[in-house]
């Protein structure tokens, strides 16, 4: 096997995610639509979540906390409290929403597993990732799992060098090309990205990035993709 480890990005590569966010934020749009436009109140909202990300890091609790700030500002301070209400209910169904795994990642993982270890890396709260990851029945499939704050190369550099891995023997699939494709490519390491129809802006970058990574339509072409790397090492 020409890799050591074969990592996973988990929200929006394994099972839904963004697709919480896109409701939660229609929902909050209509709230304020006497007031504002969708696009102004969603732009609004983005540049809030963004720039919170520093104090709170990802997650729901992160995005609720946010909305609230958004909420009060559009209202000019003057949010009732239903809105509030609202806001926090939306928080408890997206924290208690059922993981649903994309499509094909069990056949996916269970060849892999059989060539090589696999690790998973997950960046948000760890108490929203772990239930996640428990709920997922994915568990079994991974030797290691990491919920990280952000994903970094210097993260990734530290998980590889507690794990006894090295870059160039290893391998990370993710949807992001900021969290889960340039950083790895920065320590050395290789990637395969595939993207998700729903990607949050934030983890958008700007220009596509110059660099050697593969890009898969779908899951179910990563054992195959890595059987033909092996075949050509
Ligand atoms: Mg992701």
């Amino acid at each position: 096997m020409i890799f050591d480890a074969i990592a996973f990005d988990a929200d929006d590569t394994l099972w839904d995610n963004e697709y919480l966010y896109t409701q939660a934020k229609a929902r909050f749009a209509g709230m304020f639509s006497d007031c504002c436009s969708q696009e102004a109140c969603l732009q609004r909202l983005e540049e809030i979540e963004s720039h919170n990300v520093r104090y709170y890091g990802y997650g729901i609790k992160s995005f609720i906390l946010s909305m609230i700030e958004a909420a009060l500002e559009l209202s000019g301070g003057q949010a009732p409290a239903e809105v509030i209400t609202s806001i926090l209910a939306t928080a408890r169904q997206m924290l208690s929403a059922d993981v649903l795994l994309i499509d094909g990642v069990g056949e996916t993982l269970e060849a892999l597993a059989q060539r090589c270890p696999l690790m998973l890396i997950t960046k948000g709260d760890p108490s929203e990732q772990r239930p996640k990851i428990l709920h997922s029945g994915l568990s079994g499939y991974f030797r290691w799992v990491e919920v990280v704050h952000e994903k970094t190369p210097e993260v990734y550099r530290a998980i590889l060098e507690r794990c006894g891995l090295r870059p160039e023997r290893f391998l990370m699939v993710g949807n992001s090309l900021r969290s889960d494709i340039l950083p790895v490519l920065a320590i050395g390491a290789r990637a395969v990205y595939i993207p998700y129809a729903d990607t949050w802006s934030h983890e958008l970058v700007d220009e596509d990035p110059v660099g050697e990574y593969t890009t898969l339509e779908n899951l179910r072409l990563l054992p195959g993709y890595v059987e033909k790397l092996m075949q050509d090492s």
